[in-house]
């Protein structure tokens, strides 16, 4: 189902948009406070910059807040509607959502917002793309 050259590939491993060979992160621990959001500058494999300009990943917060509404949602609906607690209950549950997947949610939002501006291209990391990207003299 989750095939590589589809945007949601790249969305939901984290890997290169470009390339989709590699995590665009440097750690795999989601949950280590340093690491979670600390990226690579750059794909070892076909070149691509993550950052394409400064603050670049500013603009995943907007994303990050629909991600989060997305959870919160979730959170809402198999509490309240699906185990049946109570308003209160449910709230806190949304809560507890959002604090425990924070790393999860940042990730997404920046996975996504990436894929807004880069696309899948089957022919980056081959030889011959990646001479043009980045040139070893
Ligand atoms: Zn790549």
């Amino acid at each position: 189902m989750l095939k590589k050259g589809s945007k949601l590939y790249s969305i939901l491993t984290g890997t290169c948009p470009k390339c989709q060979e590699e995590s665009m992160y440097e750690s795999s621990q989601l949950y280590h406070p340093q690491k979670t959001l600390k990226m690579n500058e750059k794909c070892s494999n076909c070149g691509t910059k993550y950052k394409i300009e400064p603050s670049f990943f500013y603009g995943a917060m907007y994303v990050s807040y629909g991600v989060g509404t997305a959870f919160a949602v979730a959170a809402f609906v198999i509490s309240f509607l699906i185990i049946g607690t109570d308003l209160k209950t449910s709230f806190f549950a949304i809560v507890g959502t959002l604090i425990v997947f924070m790393p999860v949610i940042m990730r997404l939002a920046r996975n996504i917002w990436i894929n807004f501006f880069m696309s899948y291209d089957p022919n980056a990391g081959s030889g011959i793309k990646q001479d043009e990207i980045n040139p070893k003299q």
